[in-house]
């Protein structure tokens, strides 16, 4: 790798090298690499970490490394960024060899907020319909309101219809077509390509977004797929050891990628030098952890099928789930074939036609639905699961969807599990 002092010349967000660097390493060199460059002053084999709020100028406006203010742009900031971007860059599709922009912010939340912000007043979005409980939220209480950006929910993976479905939704101000893939905690999937090409061919102008929080790059990547804008809720799998909360928005267009960068300065949703810096060093393990995520979901999944108790598991991974097939097409090349090495090494989990496909599960109890009383008992006796909300950390999380995350909502009595590292 051409050595790149840390933070040096990227402060305008430029990964040009990144773009350079994804085209010819592996998924963890890059991990490793980019963002993380020994400094050239002290050889520190990783970044210090930069809390300076502002930088020495050699003159007027004489910027060294184009630092000037922290908000505007950080080293940590920066090297993470350049990481993220290089670990979403595509190798197949329409943008391979463009340069891929990582921007990030202190919440997934408000990289969601900021990419709303950049619609034109009285735009229209088109999202699919069991989006994120915060998104939504975001989509209906306060984008509506402050910005009259108008969201429209589409159920978008029921195959029966789907064309028309969308064709009916779209307006001549959509601006964005949003995915989540896949679902919380359903654990729905939604074909990238087919949405975002059928979205292109009605209207070219439409972006899509894909909220790739679940998976990770690791296991998908939306921009082979046809998507324009991937979201992440860092304090998911990226950073994964779920002691820091921060998003990001990567993008290879180049109009999306200068808004994006212009309001996370301007609005100034940013996350913070010491958290940039722990996001770096989580996603250095991103593939490891990922690799052992999804085995040890296919292994609890297998499990649960299996049990007399359970009336249905759903893991996209196994046979028994209704888009296996989509998850089969959509899944990276490196988890493909890293979910291969896994399979070979234990025949009897290769001969259950399951793949590994991600760290998270579903399952229901047998018996009356209304009746919560065995999750109930099954949460209160774990003894290795900790019954708490979100994802993607090392360990393993378990919860119950209708009366924590999505109270109100029909699902009925899923324990939604998080299958640690
Ligand atoms: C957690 C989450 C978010 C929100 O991210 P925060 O970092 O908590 O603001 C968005 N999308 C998905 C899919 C998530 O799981």
């Amino acid at each position: 790798m051409t050595p790149v002092p840390n933070g040096t010349g990227t402060a305008n967000g430029s990964n040009g090298a990144a773009a350079h660097d994804a085209a010819v390493q592996g998924f963890s060199t890059r991990a490793l690499h980019i963002g993380s460059e020994p400094s050239l002053e002290t050889g520190a084999v990783i970044p210090a970490i930069s809390l300076a709020t502002t930088f020495l100028q050699d003159g007027v406006g004489g910027l060294r490394g184009g630092y000037e203010y922290s908000r505007s742009g950080n080293p940590n900031r920066n090297g993470f960024e350049r990481a993220l971007a290089a670990l979403e860059t595509p190798t197949t599709g329409r943008y391979v060899g463009k340069p891929v922009h990582g921007i990030a912010f202190s919440s997934g939340s408000a990289a969601t907020a900021t990419i709303m912000t950049s619609l034109p007043p009285n735009s229209h979005v088109v999202s699919v319909n069991d989006v994120y409980g915060g998104t939504h939220r975001y989509f209906t209480k306060v984008a509506a309101a402050a910005q009259h950006v108008e969201t429209t929910f589409v159920d978008m993976d029921a195959e029966q219809g789907l064309e028309e479905r969308i064709r009916s939704v779209i307006r001549p101000t959509t601006k964005l077509l949003w995915i989540e893939t896949p679902t919380n905690p359903t654990l729905r999937l939604i074909d990238i390509a087919r949405i975002s090409e059928l979205a292109r061919g009605i209207a070219p102008e439409i972006r899509t977004v894909v909220d790739n929080t679940f998976l990770s790059p690791w296991y998908q990547l939306p921009l082979e797929l046809g998507a324009d804008i991937v979201v992440h809720s860092l304090s998911k799998y990226i950073n994964g050891h779920s002691d820091v909360i921060m998003g990001a928005a990567i993008t290879p267009d180049p109009v999306y990628a200068e808004k994006l960068r212009f309001l996370q300065n301007a609005i100034g949703a940013i996350p913070s030098p010491f958290d940039c810096w722990l996001a770096l060093r989580g996603l250095k393990t991103l593939a490891v952890r990922m690799k052992q995520h999804g085995e040890n979901a296919l292994h609890v999944a297998r499990f649960l099928e299996a049990h007399p108790l359970v009336e249905t598991v759903i893991y996209p991974g196994l046979p028994s789930h209704p888009a296996q097939a989509i998850a089969a097409k959509q899944i990276a090349a490196q988890a493909r074939k890293a979910g291969a090495k896994i399979l070979a090494a234990d025949p009897e989990l290769a001969a259950s036609g399951g793949f590994p496909y991600g760290g998270m599960l579903s399952f229901r109890f047998k018996g009356n639905p209304d009746d919560d009383t065995a999750s109930e008992v099954f949460l209160r006796t774990l003894q290795v699961f900790t019954l708490a909300e979100s994802l993607g950390g090392v360990e393993s999380l378990v919860e119950l969807p209708s009366k924590m995350t999505h109270g109100g909502e029909p699902i009925v009595l899923l324990s939604f599990l998080h299958v640690g590292c």
